[in-house]
């Protein structure tokens, strides 16, 4: 397997620390807002990239924080008058449903910055005891320049960096690039007992300490969108690799944005669609393609054609999975042919090249493309005359390829009980209209069927013909 490794701006062999699994971490959401589906593409993304793993037998212990304290926390719930502590519970409720609703797995852990706050002042001290941070008033601040492998994710050296920082001048920092890693109480904001006094950790800390709480001190994959690649990740680089003097991660993977008429998608733009209200109107599986069909390092600009068109393209996925449904409880023969067998074999060509596509740094672009190929093949060769076996193994195959990217896994039955009720919603339609030639056929053909309706003062009942 090949992937895209950030730090070495190459597709490397993928290499897992120990044979058979895969320790990743991404930097998930701050827990202020309803997510937007601009976050819900790197979500997906990794969600993807996990689940493909799992597909090719990895075991992926699959680490996801909550950001549950940072200025943006505080600010909302001085807006609303509560604690950080219940605006983070809040929104970690409503990212879960959103997260299922979208059909993302949930993650093997998701911590929350404000459990881990003893670790993280370990961490602190142990960069203050070995030389690489300093305390100033409360602050800890990271010692970059001690650093010297700095700037090796974004690609530039310190100095260069240097001369960018020197516009945010702060006087009690030794050098403008030195960044915060525990900041000092102000007014009004939580805080937590530290050998500093009273503060909080900074934003990249976090990621850092738990990282190597939950995973070790080094973990093969760290990932989040592109956004973070700076200064995110290359500070947290930083602080693990000078507190452990070991390799971080192994691979850096970055997500590029949905963007919205070539801007990013944000909160601060106010361009965004929240996954609560997408989810209102089209299926997780719809969401899912769209996000898929682009390769996830290449920016996808989103609009409501594009979604539209996501639409069509999975029902024509699904209008395959309802053939192949309907032809198992239509067809009369039960056991496969050995021609329908040569066949089957024949479909195995679809499931390598999916992993051949989905082995070159996840192209689930192509991967969605033979998809369709192999819906393609089956609609023309399975029909009505094909061997139940031969349809089951069909739609196994569509489903099998459609798990690791989160979709193709619904059925297109209607339960008896909804067909009924929909039939007998028609049926009071069609008295409404005092179309009764209509109704009372909606009537018999249900009697023929074993149901039989009864008016009631409580409206229609059914029960079926004993
Ligand atoms: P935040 O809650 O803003 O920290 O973002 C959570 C995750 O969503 C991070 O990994 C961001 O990089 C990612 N993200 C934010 N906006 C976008 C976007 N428009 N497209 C893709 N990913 C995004
Ligand atoms: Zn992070």
């Amino acid at each position: 397997m090949k992937v895209f490794n950030s730090l070495t701006r190459k597709k490397e062999e993928f290499v897992p620390l120990e044979p058979g699994k895969v320790k990743m971490y991404v930097c998930g959401p701050t827990v202020y807002n309803f997510f937007h589906i601009g976050n819900g593409r790197t979500f997906i993304v990794f969600d993807t990239i996990r689940r493909y793993f799992e597909y090719r037998g990895y075991e992926v212990n699959f680490v996801q924080n909550f950001t549950d304290i940072d200025d943006k926390m505080i600010n909302k719930a001085n807006e609303e008058g509560t604690t950080v502590k219940e605006i983070g519970d809040k929104y970690i409720c409503e990212y879960y449903q959103d997260a299922d609703g979208l059909n993302i797995k949930r993650a093997t852990v998701n911590p929350r910055a404000t459990e881990y706050i003893t670790d993280i002042i370990e961490f602190v001290k142990g960069l203050v005891d070995n030389g690489y941070a300093y305390a100033v008033d409360g602050d800890v601040y990271f010692r970059t320049k001690k650093f010297e492998s700095y700037g090796q994710l974004i690609g530039q050296n310190l100095d260069d960096l240097q001369s960018g920082a020197r516009i945010n001048i702060d006087e009690r920092k030794e050098d403008p690039i030195d960044f915060a890693i525990w900041k000092a109480q102000k007014p009004g904001e939580p805080a937590w007992e530290s050998p500093w006094g009273l503060g909080r950790p900074g934003w990249h800390i976090e990621c850092s300490c738990m990282a190597k709480k939950l995973l070790g001190d080094t973990i093969d994959i760290h990932a989040g969108g592109m956004d973070l690649t700076f200064p995110h990740h290359e500070n947290e680089i930083a602080q693990s690799e000078a507190l452990t003097g070991k390799k971080f991660a192994n691979y850096w993977l970055h997500a590029a944005f949905l963007n919205v008429n070539n801007q990013k998608m944000s909160k601060s733009l106010n361009n965004f669609l929240t996954a609560r209200d997408a989810l209102k109107e089209y299926d997780a599986d719809v969401i899912r393609f769209l996000m898929l069909s682009g390769h996830y390092r290449i920016q996808l600009n989103f609009s409501n054609e594009l979604l539209d068109s996501a639409k069509a393209s999975v029902e024509r996925l699904y209008n395959a999975i309802g053939n192949l449904e309907s032809l198992i409880s239509e067809v009369k023969i039960e056991v496969m042919t050995d021609e329908e067998k040569k066949y089957v074999d024949s479909l195995d060509s679809y499931r390598q090249r999916y992993i051949e596509k989905m082995d070159d740094d996840f192209n689930t672009a192509d991967a969605i493309s033979v998809l369709f190929d192999l819906a393609r093949d089956i609609n023309t060769n399975v029909t009505i005359n094909s061997s139940k076996e031969l349809c089951e193994k069909a739609l196994e195959l569509i489903r099998e390829l459609g798990m690791p990217l989160g979709i193709l896994q619904k059925t297109t039955k209607v339960s008896l009980e909804e067909e009924v009720e929909a039939l007998i919603q028609a049926r009071q339609d069609a008295r409404k209209n005092r179309d009764f030639a209509l109704a009372d056929k909606i009537r018999d053909d249900l009697k023929a069927r074993g149901i039989i309706l009864e008016d009631t003062p409580q409206g229609v009942r059914w029960k079926k013909a004993d």
